[in-house]
């Protein structure tokens, strides 16, 4: 019997060789009909025998792409219409809706090859096919078509067209297509001269970095800087040249058996590291990485080679290891544009390699880690952007402005949150330009008309101003119950919990800085049932830099003024003098917003070890007491519970163990258990009390690896059911898509 259906499927379908591979099913099926793209997915007429069709019908989902994924599949019955063939044609934008957009992909193997082999490809460092290659970096507007890339400017030649157009090619449709005859090509600025062939390039590169030099790559989603992982004045180099005081450096290694020899890589850690996405995945230092590379850390960011050029640096390099860090000054945004990487990376770097493509959507390399065997997004860019989650909420029209650091915005379609690309700090005007520059290029290019705003309480966040010149009606979420809801979204709760939010800040709804915060809440609204105790946080904001001050803080509230007479070890290493301004600030109560941050209580126990009393980056200090702690100590301080968590035990316990010279690692390690013990206490505390057996964990302070995995296995130890982020980072990066889900559950509960 002959059917005919027509399917249609959304969900990532687009520029991942979806079509090619509906063909090439039809085909092995023997059935007739068509396949398209249009701007709400893949639409496939099949007609056929009924068995061939069910057969091509179960096919689907496990012989598509592997970028691509499918999050809806439709089936409609249809008359007979008599099709004689199976083909696909061509792209129509009819509807408003939009399908995905897919995210870059690092080169595959098929590719690599061909650079080896292929005749027009030969050593041609823009090889790509639908399996791999540039997709939203070149994404100008939808449909994706070449047109609508910034590979329009490269007519194709007679053999790429004939590829392109070749269904069981590699590269049928392959929008990037390009070879030596007819695609972009690299450019190496050295010592005033330009050189195009690409293996000078390669070689001259190699050179200058086996030499010690720096050297400026264009990358998929910005550029790089790179030198020699094991050359100490090359990194001292790049940290003049970069601005950049202490702030740790990614690495990129040849392949996965030389990072194994440097690092401690376990399975899921490798499998992230090879995925196509190739992210950085934070790891453990196993021997011979420079302390220059992440100062004070055990771990360092490591990524393997996901473009062409970097494998054909490879294998002509001597070493097996480059550090590979954005090309940018200080905390501005990667650049992007080759005039301003001449200008500016041209003045810090020994030469400069450039690509004539445009790089359209800018993006960082996406940064990981694994926290009990699960990954855990800690920077989504590259590679990951702009890939929606799937929420159970009506999203649409929804714009999620974000948090001021790490900023990703967020914009609500159907049923989706689509999350930028990691946008930045939004403290500098560049970076502001960027977001608002990404703003508009989502609007335009997911059809995105907002009609509702969300914004963070704290009115001087740049992400808020921007939100109240958009002239549609505002909602405002609490920083931390956006954490809480970011986390609920991924994993499509919407039920009361228990949610536990630590960070560095966030404004609360008394005024105050929140940070160590413990609700009882749900999509829609939160009850505050406990939080760390209030300290004043001395010169406000500027405390984040400067540990010791918030230490100074916290001993003065629990042990009074004469602290540093009792104890004058303590404050050896602290200036006298700016030590004196402190204490009168606090005495006066100057500028000494009050404050009940996680991330300023590990600050303190970072200086009052001794361990970072100073900070030239976000986080610094409790990265570095997450290092040195001893996580295999099992003992712990104690604290107290009233109605509020006071840390006043705990820090006369560790100024005792410090007296009795313990040593600095154990210290650390019980501290990070007392934490873990007041997140699971607490809930224990909230479950008596409410009957919610559903914790939910988010904020920064959850990037720490050590209380996030000591606190979910005592959780489910206890018989907690918990939840925390994988997808979507924990960290503000996440805001965003708390700040979406909030405003659409009040908006379904009409609130
Ligand atoms: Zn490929
Ligand atoms: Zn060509
Ligand atoms: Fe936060």
């Amino acid at each position: 019997m002959i059917i005919s259906k027509e399917i249609i499927i959304k969900g990532l379908v687009q520029g991942v060789g979806f079509r090619p591979a509906i063909y090439r099913i039809a085909i092995s099926h023997k059935l007739n009909g068509t396949v398209e793209n249009n701007n709400s997915g893949v639409i496939i007429n099949i007609e056929g025998d009924k068995k061939s069709v069910n057969k091509f019908i179960n096919d689907i989902p496990n012989r598509i792409p592997i970028a691509s994924n499918i999050s809806s599949l439709e089936i409609i019955e249809k008359q007979i219409f008599g099709y004689n063939t199976f083909e696909i044609i061509k792209s129509s934008s009819k509807s408003n809706e939009i399908t995905e957009v897919s995210p870059d992909i690092g080169v595959c193997n098929e590719c690599l090859e061909d650079i080896k082999n292929q005749e027009n490809r030969l050593d041609y460092p823009f090889t790509n096919c639908t399996n791999c290659g540039p997709r939203f970096t070149i994404i100008k507007d939808l449909p994706y078509d070449r047109p609508l890339t910034t590979m329009n400017v490269f007519p194709m030649c007679q053999s790429c067209k004939d590829e392109y157009s070749t269904i069981l090619n590699r590269r049928f449709h392959a929008q990037p297509i390009a070879c030596n005859n007819c695609g972009p090509r690299y450019t190496l600025h050295y010592q005033n001269e330009e050189i195009v062939d690409i293996n000078s390039i390669v070689r001259s590169t190699c050179n200058i970095l086996e030499d010690g030099g720096i050297v400026a790559i264009k990358g998929l989603g910005g550029y790089h800087l790179a030198c020699n992982t094991f050359n100490e004045r090359s990194i001292a180099n790049l940290r003049l040249a970069k601005n950049r005081e202490g702030k740790p450096f990614a690495i990129m290694f040849k392949d996965i058996d030389s990072a194994k020899e440097y690092l401690n890589i376990n399975k899921q850690e490798e499998r992230l590291l090879t995925s196509w996405r190739k992210p950085i995945v934070l790891l453990k230092i196993k021997k011979n990485i420079s302390k220059n590379i992440s100062i004070g850390l055990d771990t360092v960011g490591v990524m393997l080679p996901y473009m062409p050029l970097h494998h054909m640096i490879f294998n002509k390099l001597t070493v097996k290891s480059i550090v590979l860090t954005s090309g940018n000054i200080s905390d501005e945004p990667v650049l992007i544009s080759d005039k301003d990487a001449l200008l500016v990376l041209g003045e810090i770097s020994d030469a400069v390699i450039s690509y004539n493509r445009e790089i359209y959507n800018r993006t960082d390399d996406s940064v990981t880690k694994v926290i009990n065997t699960i990954p855990r997004t800690i920077r989504r860019s590259r590679s990951y952007a702009p890939s929606p989650i799937e929420t159970k909420l009506n999203t649409e029209g929804i714009f999620a402005a974000g948090a001021e650091l790490v900023n990703c915005f967020a914009i609500g379609k159907g049923n989706q949150a689509i999350i930028s690309q990691h946008i930045g700090d939004l403290k500098n005007l560049e970076t502001l330009e960027f977001y608002e520059e990404s703003i508009n290029r989502f609007r335009k290019l997911f059809r995105f008309k907002p009609i509702l705003a969300v914004m963070d309480m704290h009115p001087d966040y740049l992400s808020s101003r921007f939100v109240e010149k958009m002239n549609i009606p505002v909602v405002k979420v609490q920083h931390h119950h956006a954490h809480i809801a970011s986390c609920m979204a991924e994993h499509g709760l919407d039920e009361k919990v228990i949610g536990i939010s630590f960070d560095g800040t966030g404004l609360g709804d008394d005024g105050n800085i929140w940070g160590g915060e413990f609700f009882v809440c749900d999509l829609a609204d939160y009850e505050r049932f406990t939080q760390f105790e209030y300290i004043p946080q001395p010169g406000g904001d500027a405390v984040a830099k400067h540990p010791w001050r918030m230490m100074t803080s916290y001993l003065i509230k629990y042990f009074g003024e004469d602290i540093t007479v009792k104890y004058p070890t303590i404050f050896d290493n602290i200036d006298k003098d700016e030590l004196k301004t402190i204490q009168s600030i606090i005495a006066h109560n100057l500028n000494c917003p009050l404050s009940s941050s996680a991330g300023r209580l590990f600050d303190s126990v970072s200086a009052l070890l001794g361990i970072c009393p100073n900070s030239t980056y976000h986080a610094e200090a409790p990265m570095q007491l997450e290092s040195m702690a001893n996580e295999n100590i099992s003992g712990s301080y104690s604290y107290l519970f009233s109605d509020i968590i006071s840390f006043k035990s705990t820090f006369a316990e560790i100024i005792e163990d410090l007296i009795n010279n313990i040593n600095i690692e154990d210290i650390a390690g019980k501290f990070h258990n007392t934490i873990v013990n007041v997140i699971v206490d607490t809930a224990e505390i909230i479950l008596k009390k409410t009957g919610i057996n559903k914790v939910v964990l988010s904020g920064g302070s959850f990037q720490n690896s050590i209380l996030l995995e000591k606190a979910e296995i005592l959780l489910a130890a206890k018989g907690f059911e918990y939840f925390t982020q994988s997808q979507i980072p924990s960290n503000d990066g996440g805001i965003a898509l708390g700040q979406l889900t909030v405003a659409a559950k009040r908006r379904e509960l009409k609130l």
